[in-house]
């Protein structure tokens, strides 16, 4: 018995790398809504100090500086790094990353996309299948950013889901039970069947550009909810480890992976942490970029912004974008 298990711990990472073909290299997007480079870089906020308990105050990404923060380069602790859209508002913010560029969008009424993203493009160019290229959101509102036609990729956004073709069983139960489960905010579904589903998707069909989306953290900040907009970011400092964990078991296909995490954007300082959008300030966030193409060496100042993610994806997915990529990929 100790043999056999012995065996199964050995096997089983190579037991699920055998089972993604090796097709090229894959991109990981991973963006969590509103979370601000205080959290991210410090931890928490003296102002919160009287709503926060003495055990929950101090460093919040603590796995994330301890374990992964200097296998990649982290962007933004200067206020050197910026989103590309000129408000700090989610679908403008989103948008912008999708296609590399601000457009007319300034709020989160704007509507769908009118251009190509990268997504749309990398999948036509590389001839992708549809299940090749997805997207899970827990916001409502990523169906307007993620595609000009959302018949392209595989959308597994809040609320319902169109291609369930290319989705498990178990997957399609979470999607169920997260729609028997919603949040006390509108328009989401809870980031943990979001995040489940994402995950399982990864292990299971090594998708080549996969997008997560989570949203707990700006809605908990709407709410005025300090000790659980924490708990929350502290959630995704587990899940980010939890991808970073999967990517190592996966062989071939998780060393020719590069994961991108980062924000849409900031939120105010003080009494104004509830909202967003009306300072510039809100437009400096952070990006934390690892894996194949990148250069690892932690917390850098060169200045950059999102308008660079999708040249840079494109680049790693081996097109030829006419824009600049971020510094220290290669
Ligand atoms: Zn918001």
């Amino acid at each position: 018995m100790k043999f056999l298990l012995i065996c199964l711990i050995i096997l089983s990472p190579l037991a699920q790398s055998q089972s993604c073909e090796n097709k090229g290299p894959n991109v990981i997007l991973f963006t969590w809504d509103g979370v601000r480079n205080q959290e991210f870089f410090k931890g928490t906020d003296d102002f919160h100090k009287d709503t926060t308990q003495a055990s929950e105050r101090g460093q919040i990404f603590t796995t994330f500086w301890a374990k992964y923060a200097n296998e990649g380069m982290v962007f933004g602790e200067q206020n050197q790094y910026q989103i590309a859209s000129s408000i700090g508002v989610s679908l403008p913010s989103y948008q912008a990353l999708m296609v590399g560029h601000a457009n007319e969008c300034r709020n989160n009424q704007c509507g769908q996309i009118k251009e190509e993203t990268f997504l749309e493009k990398i999948k036509k160019n590389l001839r992708l299948n549809i299940g090749d290229v997805a997207v899970f959101g827990s916001w409502e509102g990523m169906k307007n950013s993620v595609a000009q036609d959302s018949e392209q990729i595989l959308e597994v956004i809040f609320p319902e889901i169109k291609n369930d073709k290319y989705l498990s069983p178990e997957i399609l139960l979470l999607q169920n039970n997260a729609m028997l489960d919603l949040p006390t905010w509108k328009e989401s579904r809870k980031d943990k069947y979001t995040f489940e589903m994402a995950l399982q998707y990864l292990k299971n069909k090594c998708p080549r550009l996969l997008y997560i989306s989570l949203v707990d953290s700006d809605e908990n900040g709407h709410l005025n909810d300090y000790p659980g907009y924490i708990k929350t970011l502290r959630t995704y400092d587990q899940y980010l480890e939890q991808i970073i964990k999967t990517l190592k078991t996966m062989g071939q296909y998780g060393a020719e992976t590069t994961l991108f995490v980062t924000t849409d954007h900031s939120r105010g300082e003080g009494e104004k942490w509830i909202s967003h959008g009306t300072d510039d300030k809100d437009k400096n966030v952070f990006l934390f970029v690892r894996g194949r193409g990148v250069k690892p060496q932690g917390k850098i100042n060169a200045s950059a912004t999102h308008a660079q993610i999708a040249p840079t994806i494109e680049f790693l997915m081996g097109l030829s974008p006419a824009a600049g990529i971020l510094p220290g990929i290669r």
